[in-house]
């Protein structure tokens, strides 16, 4: 497309220009734009290329060790030994390579689970579609809290503010509006367009797209949308750092045990170095950095498929930790489907029959059947919720169907239960002006102008805001002077049925009147009722707030509803301490300190506003809690970005909380967040599954390696690259399996992990070296029978070789459980993987230990089956020590606790 000023273009002249109108443009003309233009969105970055990424392996001090020790030996003329040595370290960074690729994969298909939407005229009508789809000539509607979909021509705006920073630089957000201007203006300026990426902070605005894709003001600059995230997180990164400090650990004990060797075992230097290759090679972990990446990937990978999706990795490891979820009300804790049961208008209260948003239902009055329709409050308070109202519901034969809020839904239901038909109060009476509903002010209000040239202010909100407002009550004959205080109180009798109550009022406007402000609500308005909702809790978030207390985790409600519905509400979702409500009001009233006290013990928050939810999330972490919360709104971004991880929805959240936060809910559940917590906890357990059991197979070789040493034995046990061989076929098999165990059963049942915690933790570092000690014991035991019993060296180290992988398929068992008992049916056979694996690797031992070619590669010899009776047998004790270990640990923990 040419270049066009459209700034300095009326909104006509940008209709004609992309040959479409305020209607927008038919489902047809937007299909044939989109294969004419394609789809919106920029390219995403480019993958580093396979070769770099198959580089980058080899980009690890444990690699350029071996990387050495393989030149090394290869300068002394070891050719199978350097040729090994160089093979393993390339089939290690091809599986690396590969596994590493499918984290990636998986981590961005999730990803695109979270693709943004866009609100669009199409035929007429407001449709939702996936942002990809918006073309040329389309009009979008903007919301606060939305990301403008493409670059847009403004020409309807309310209030209509946008902050640009991804475009600017500039945080504070842009007040738009509607008309041309000059040519010159630059576009930091240009308050008549929305360009895509940007965020609206308030308001409501239309306008029509002009550029999509890379032709917007975004693709040009960058073309490019955020790069992939690095698999790394704060765990991942610790133990990389224990990596280098390992090697160097590992190249200061070679180094002193070939001096040893030479000097005093009287090994020749060459010898001395092979063995000391053999103990780097026996100590580093090749395949841990791999396989905790993975059990990362695969930990979100199961959170996605239970609803949460990941946005930041390291959210992964934080969730395991969380000691307080802050949840909203509605929606999360409850179904977020109303259904309005009570009206209380002058001199009766009105109860509603029938379930949910289905249309058939009446009114009763003190278990009578009641015509609506014989009271004229009740249906002027109907058509006054109807009108001041921006959801529809559409009835054909089949049933209705609702769109919008779903508060609002309920309240068209209401009316047509009573008889009203909302089109046509819509169309007699159309609608002029609107203050749009916000959490700030907890009201909406309308002006409408009907075709009997009646004009009039509908205002609906929470009662203790409209009835503040209103001096009368209109009653069937006349308007009488309001008493408040009575009102209030029918309305505390209503919210402590757990009902959300509305309060509904009419203010006379004049013919002439086109706009509201907020002036025009303060005073005179005519109370004509409340309004009382039910949204039944969720049951799964009833379990899951049961979860929660097993778990230690405290869970808070804060919730923009009144104290007495949030109580009620809380009580039957069995929070602790739901009568000790703080609402917005107290909280102001609170000075910090205070504050930071209460926090801790009230669990229910009424009446607030987001700004309070950022108070109470830096209050609990004063406490050194590490705090969940939830957001759905535009001003919930900082208590979202604030708390350790933020949590929105994304059916009915704002792009801007999607934005502002950790962790995305495609079911906007509470019960989501607690199965996320869980499986955070499981990633944490797995990999530390993982780096016990891995880190004990080194310890195990080294030691072998260095006990020969010692004792001046003058062949080796283990030859490099047998080391090699058993580092590398446990890894992808045995270690791996760990990445896929399954939750522990009392995951849920433990308190919340302290985020301040080291990894390798005493008991670690013990079992470590328990395991290290039983590991050496064993395969060095074998290895000296054999060669006493006069077996050829080969057949000595095939039996070293064997002992130790026996050691480890037992030892898997050991590690499915860092501290429970594992000999027991689950224990043995919970992890499908781990049998798959054990199967596999021992078919690999059987081809390392009798096919020819390996056996010329690895030295290997064949063994009789006496021989592997005394290695099962021998491995074996590994299991029963381990788990008398555990038994000690938890009889001791018990006596202690
Ligand atoms: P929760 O935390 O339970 O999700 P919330 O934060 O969504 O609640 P708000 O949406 O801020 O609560 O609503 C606060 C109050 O404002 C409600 O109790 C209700 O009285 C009123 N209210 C909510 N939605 C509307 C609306 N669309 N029009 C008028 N008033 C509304």
């Amino acid at each position: 497309m040419e270049t066009v000023d459209w700034h300095a273009l009326t909104s006509s002249q940008s209709f004609e220009e992309v040959d479409s109108g305020v209607e927008g443009l038919s489902r047809e003309q937007a299909r044939h734009r989109l294969e004419a233009y394609g789809p919106n969105r920029l390219p995403e970055v480019k993958p580093r290329s396979p070769i770099m990424r198959f580089l980058a392996q080899f980009h690890d001090v444990l690699i350029y060790v071996l990387l050495v020790a393989g030149a090394v030996t290869a300068l002394l003329q070891h050719w199978l030994d350097a040729g090994v040595i160089f093979g393993v370290v390339v089939i290690n960074a091809l599986i690396g390579f590969v596994q590493e690729g499918k984290a990636e994969d998986a981590l961005r298909a999730i990803r695109q689970m979270l693709s943004p939407q866009a609100m669009v005229l199409r035929d007429e009508r407001r449709t939702t579609v996936p942002s990809e789809e918006l073309v040329p000539g389309d009009v979008v509607v903007l919301q606060s809290g939305d990301k403008v979909p493409a670059d847009l021509r403004l020409f309807h705006s309310k209030g209509l503010q946008i902050e640009e920073a991804s475009l600017t630089g500039e945080s504070v957000p842009v007040e738009k509006c509607t008309g041309p201007l000059g040519r010159a203006t630059v576009l930091a300026d240009r308050c008549c367009m929305a360009y895509s990426g940007t965020l609206v902070t308030h308001g409501q605005g239309s306008g029509i797209v002009i550029a999509t894709g890379t032709e917007t003001e975004i693709g040009r600059i960058s073309s490019l949308v955020a790069g992939v995230e690095q698999l790394t997180t704060p765990l991942l990164r610790q133990m990389a750092q224990f990596g280098h400090w390992l090697t160097m650990a590992i190249l200061g004990l070679a180094s002193v045990s070939f001096t040893f060797g030479v000097l005093v075992r009287d090994y020749t230097a060459s010898e001395m170095f092979l063995a000391s290759v053999g103990l780097a090679v026996a100590a580093i972990p090749e395949g841990l950095p791999a396989i905790m990446t993975i059990t990362l990937a695969i930990g979100v990978q199961r959170m996605a498929s239970r609803n949460a999706i990941i946005r930041r990795l390291p959210a992964v490891e934080t969730l395991g930790t969380v000691a307080v979820i802050c949840s909203d009300k509605t929606g999360t804790l409850t179904r977020n489907e109303m259904t309005v049961r009570a009206i209380a208008v002058d001199g009766v209260d009105i109860g509603l029959t029938g379930t949910g948003y289905d249309v058939h239902g009446g009114f009763v009055v003190e278990g009578q059947d009641y015509p609506a329709d014989s009271n004229r409050v009740l249906m002027q308070a109907l058509q006054a919720v109807s009108l001041c109202n921006d959801s529809s519901v559409v009835c054909t034969t089949e049933g209705c169907e609702t769109s919008g809020d779903p508060m609002e839904a309920a309240l068209l239901v209401a009316g047509i239960k009573a008889g009203l038909d909302i089109d046509t109060e819509v169309k007699q009476n159309p609608r002029t002006d609107l203050i749009p509903f916000e959490s700030e002010h907890k009201f909406m209000v309308t002006l409408h102008h009907s075709h009997e040239g009646e004009s009039f202010i509908f205002v609906k909100g929470a009662p203790e805001r409209v009835v503040e407002m209103c001096s009368e009550l209109r009653t069937a004959h006349e308007d009488i002077p309001l008493d408040q205080e009575g009102w209030l109180q029918r309305m505390e009798v209503m919210a402590a049925k757990g009902y959300r109550v509305l309060a509904v009022a009419v203010k006379p406007a004049h013919e002439s009147q086109t706009e509201l402000t907020f002036d025009d609500v303060e005073d005179g308005l005519i109370l004509l009722g409340l309004f009382g909702l039910i949204d039944p809790p969720r049951p799964e978030a009833i379990e899951a707030v049961r979860i929660c207390r097993q778990a230690g985790i405290r869970v808070k409600m804060i919730t923009g509803d009144h104290s007495v519905t949030a109580s009620a509400i809380a009580r039957q979702v069995g929070l602790v301490n739901y009568d000790g409500v703080l609402t917005g009001r107290e909280l102001d009233k609170l000075d910090d300190r205070a504050l930071h006290r209460q926090v801790l013990d009230v669990d229910v928050y009424a009446r607030v506003t987001p700004e309070h939810k950022l108070r109470l999330v830096s209050q609990l972490q004063d406490n050194h809690h590490v705090v969940a919360m939830t957001g759905d709104g535009v001003n919930d971004a900082p208590a979202l970005k604030r708390s350790d991880v933020g949590v929105a929805m994304g059916d009915n959240g704002t792009e801007v909380a999607k934005e502002s936060s950790e962790m995305v809910l495609t079911d906007d559940n509470f019960a989501t967040i607690v199965a996320a917590v869980e499986e955070g906890r499981t990633v944490y357990d797995n990999i530390r599954k993982a780096i016990l059991f891995i880190l004990p197979t080194n310890g195990g070789e080294a030691l072998v390696i260095l006990g020969a040493i010692l004792y001046g034995f003058s062949e080796f046990p283990l030859t490099p690259v047998q080391i090699l061989w058993v580092n590398m076929i446990t890894a992808v098999t045995l270690a791996l399996a760990l990445a896929f165990e399954p939750s522990e059963e009392d995951v849920m049942g433990r308190h919340p992990r302290d985020p301040a915690e080291p990894v390798l933790k005493p008991l670690f570092l013990w079992r470590i070296a328990f395991v290290s000690v039983i590991l050496m014991s064993g395969t060095f035991g074998l290895f000296v029978w054999e060669i006493d019993g006069g077996a050829s060296i080969e057949q000595a180290r095939t039996v070293a070789v064997n002992t130790l992988v026996m050691f480890e398929i037992f030892y898997l068992f050991n590690s499915r459980y860092i501290t429970a008992p594992v000999l027991n049916y689950k224990g043995l056979f919970g992890n499908h993987y781990a049998l798959m694996a054990i199967g596999i690797l021992i078919f690999f031992q059987l081809v390392f230990t009798y096919f020819g070619p390996l056996q010329t590669l690895f030295g290997t010899a064949n063994i009789n089956l006496e021989t592997w009776t005394r290695i099962v047998l021998t491995a074996s004790t590994v299991l029963f020590l381990v788990e008398a270990e555990k038994a000690l640990l938890r009889y001791l923990y018990f006596r202690r606790g």
